[in-house]
């Protein structure tokens, strides 16, 4: 049996007259760039992730970099973030224009590591970037900690991570403010790129907003210099349809990841994902450790299983870091996990003989 690493086009089977519907509604009010779906879409999203305001935006990687410029980080500034993650959170670190430190992860959770955190801080670092991967809260008491001693800004970036919690406090409200991504393989995903900010801070909100529309909120009069960074209609309206299956799709992961998690605990060299107390994982990826994973993934794919890497190689080891020239004993669980990271067919919909497919075909890996 073939077993997809996610399945899109199911997830529109399930709801394709809701989303049919919303895509006629912008059509007919040729509302593409703002207008009502746009501002309907901002509540609802700040609504589910309880924070007070939502700045839509053209993708995830954007709310990065409207984030930073809102809190004005200034060139010479560092901002310190994990080594694993993908790449557009230490990108826009640079475009922002600071310097990207990077701190190791903690060698269980794939989250950076508070220690390691501490250890970076310089009199130039401005704020921290933690980012809660594959859906795993990072560990944000330590964090929060460790920005207040410091007097740094905290960025969460949630774009794999919608709707989960820390001890019981929905992530994205920890730090100043929060970034989403709705990239459609995301946990809600848009049909195109989208992206949002969430913050509890209202002149925070206007000035990211402001960034985001070519730098103001009304026409012709530009406060500041912004970039072209906005939600368009068709995908507001369409995300407003599949946010209230948000949650009920966050439960198929769960479940989905409980019954991973029982068919592989036991089997000798896979580590399945660890997560620490007080944290609920969202399973944007359900990701293992295994020492051989190329032979792994190769076994799978053979059998019709896809698989990815999330990501083969971690951020200090990239070549747009090489200016850095960070060595692999600088982050030794990034380094190591780098080489053992596989992510296997992971979503809301995933059936049980496709899961038991993907377990019996694990177990009987002998590489
Ligand atoms: C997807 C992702 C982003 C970027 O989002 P886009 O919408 O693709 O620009 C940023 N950070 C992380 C951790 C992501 O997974």
């Amino acid at each position: 049996m073939a077993v997809p690493f996610a399945d899109l086009q199911l997830q529109y089977q399930t709801i394709k007259s809701e989303i049919d519907d919303a895509i006629a509604a912008v059509i007919g009010d040729s509302a593409f760039i703002r207008g009502p779906h746009v501002d309907a879409f901002e509540q609802q999203f700040a609504r589910a992730a309880e924070a007070k305001h939502c700045v839509s935006c053209a993708n995830g990687t954007d709310a990065l970099y409207l984030a930073m410029a809102a809190l004005k980080v200034q060139p010479g500034d560092e901002v310190i973030t994990t080594a694993h993650s993908w790449i557009s959170t230490s990108a826009m670190i640079t475009h922002a224009g600071a310097t990207p430190v990077f701190c190791d992860t903690d060698g269980s959770t794939f989250t950076v590591d508070p220690a390691a955190v501490e250890a970076a801080v310089t009199p130039r670092t401005v704020g921290i970037i933690p980012v809660h991967l594959y859906g795993q809260p990072a560990d944000m008491d330590a964090i929060i900690a460790i920005a207040h001693k410091h007097k740094l800004w905290v960025i969460e970036d949630c774009a794999q991570a919608h709707l989960a919690r820390y001890n019981g406090q929905a992530v994205g409200t920890f730090g100043q403010a929060a970034t989403y991504s709705f990239y459609p393989g995301k946990n809600l995903g848009a049909m195109g790129d989208a992206g949002a900010i969430v913050t509890n801070d209202a002149a925070l909100a206007e000035r990211m907003a402001m960034l985001a529309r070519h730098g103001g909120l009304v026409k012709h009069q530009h406060q500041i210099e912004g970039i072209n960074s906005r939600l368009d209609g068709l995908q507001a309206a369409i995300l407003s349809a599949k946010l209230p299956h948000l949650a009920a799709w966050t439960e198929g992961r769960r479940n989905a990841a409980r019954r991973y998690d029982a068919g592989l605990n036991q089997v000798e060299d896979v580590t399945v994902p660890q997560v620490a107390p007080g944290r609920t994982h969202v399973y944007h990826l359900y990701t293992v450790r295994h020492r051989r994973r190329d032979a792994l993934a190769a076994h799978l794919k053979a059998h019709g299983v896809q698989t990815a890497i999330n990501y083969p190689t971690a951020l200090p080891f990239l070549a747009a870091y090489e200016r850095f020239k960070h060595r692999c004993e600088q982050f030794p669980n990034a380094f190591r996990d780098q080489g053992q990271i596989l992510s296997l067919p992971m979503f809301a919909e995933i059936t049980e003989a496709q899961q038991d497919e993907v377990i019996g075909l694990v177990r009987a890996f002998r590489g």
